[in-house]
């Protein structure tokens, strides 16, 4: 169903990450190192950050289907570098579908090549599913913004030159999710931020290693007031939820990556790893684990690349990108648990790789919207139509 285009994307996908990142990953995963430049900046060169963004402002000009289909191969080496693109996606697609034509011209070409950096200060310490819950205050003082609050779990917020922060331009909490703005702090990429405007700590995790994950504090952060995204407050809560499609279809694409990373490692080891006198792949139970998995994969796969082409279309598309990311976050999970018990007692030493894959898999059901919160988008749109 690929066209030769997509066909030759993702063999040249396949040689970057057999060159420059699964070298790399397992080494910078254990040290707990982050993604080095060198290879971001090929990422960039590459045009993997412009993917589905127009020639006009810089990007590739291309559809979501060459987008999952990066992601996939990217996140197949290690999710860490299949993620780099997700927050330059959402910074991207908010600005490209509500921004002013200011912000347009002064952020997209940036963020459609890659030498922006961006990263999203949504979650909030006690906000997490409940977005419209979120407490951070902007206060208009003149002619720009002062933003202080709370933020956590901001990814890449250390690299990043430009924040994308949900913050409530209406005090009365009651508004809920009609008091919400959405704003762009520029900042210098550094693990030592600007305190008191910016201050982060970072949170130490299970996996994700090349992507390190902060608390953010925001003491009067000033923001000049033309840099709410669209120009009006209060809309942030809006644009976010329609950001939110093409993210949970890279999202989807990313779980199933590192679904096939897992399944490749099990697959060789199956062949190679010998008992009772032959390869343990010769076991029907090992092999019927191996053909679920796959099964499980390409059904992950077709959502996600069902839901791309829908996007492609211009059409709606909350629904089948939430069933994507909601079914490929739960599979992942699965198939990862499946290949490292494949791997046997080598699967839970730090020697091997796949518990690299097992340890970032557990991420899926949490993140972009938790599966529970998932099946109740999903399951409201049923219901109510
Ligand atoms: C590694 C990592 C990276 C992240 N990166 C970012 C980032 O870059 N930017 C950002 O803003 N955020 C980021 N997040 C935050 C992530 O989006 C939140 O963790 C997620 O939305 C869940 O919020 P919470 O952790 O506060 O959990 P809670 O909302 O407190 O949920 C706790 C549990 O209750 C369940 N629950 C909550 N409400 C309901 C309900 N109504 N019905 C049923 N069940 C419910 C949840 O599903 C979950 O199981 C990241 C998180 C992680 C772990």
């Amino acid at each position: 169903m690929l066209s030769e285009l997509h066909e030759e994307l993702r063999r040249s996908v396949r040689d970057f990450v057999a060159k420059e990142v699964l070298p790399v990953a397992d080494v910078l995963d254990r040290e707990e190192k982050d993604i080095p430049d060198e290879i971001i900046k090929k990422m960039a060169e590459l045009g993997y950050f412009g993917l589905v963004f127009p020639a006009e402002v810089g990007g590739v000009g291309l559809d979501y289907l060459a987008l999952v289909l990066v992601s996939e191969e990217l996140s197949r080496g290690w999710l860490s570098v299949g993620s780099v693109l997700t927050r330059n996606l959402i910074t991207g697609i908010l600005i490209q579908s509500h921004g002013t034509e200011e912000q347009k011209r002064r952020y997209l070409p940036g963020i459609a090549s890659g030498e922006i950096l961006t990263a999203a200060a949504f979650t909030e310490p006690d906000a997490g599913s409940d977005t419209a819950g979120m407490r951070a205050r902007a206060r208009r003082d003149g002619d720009r913004y002062l933003i202080t609050g709370a933020k956590t779990w901001c990814t890449f917020a250390n690299r990043a030159h430009l924040l994308t922060v949900l913050a409530r331009t209406d005090p009365d909490p009651a508004k809920r999710h009609k008091g919400l703005s959405l704003f762009l702090i520029e900042k210098e990429p550094s693990d030592d931020f600007d305190p008191p405007r910016i201050a982060g700590e970072p949170i130490p995790t299970v996996g994700y290693h090349g992507m390190h994950c902060f608390t953010l504090g925001f003491q009067d952060c000033p923001v000049p007031a033309e840099n709410v995204i669209g120009g009006v407050e209060n809309r942030g809560f809006y644009q976010l939820m329609a950001a939110y499609e093409s993210a949970r279809i890279q999202t989807a694409s990313r779980a199933v990556g590192v679904a096939q990373g897992a399944l490749d490692l099990a697959l060789k080891y199956a062949k190679e790893r010998h008992q009772f006198g032959q390869p343990i792949g010769n076991f029907q139970v090992i092999r019927h684990k191996l053909a679920d998995m796959a099964t499980e994969v390409q059904a992950a796969r077709q959502l996600t690349y069902y839901a791309a082409a829908m996007k492609d279309t211009g059409r709606r598309c909350d629904v089948e990108a939430g069933m994507a990311k909601l079914f490929a976050a739960d599979m992942v999970e699965r198939v990862a648990s499946e290949a490292l018990q494949i791997h046997g007692g080598y699967g839970y030493s730090k020697e091997y790789s796949i518990q690299r894959y097992w340890r970032d898999a557990r991420l899926f059901r949490i993140f972009e919207g938790t599966s529970e919160i998932q099946r109740e988008v999903i399951g409201k749109r049923l219901v109510e139509g």
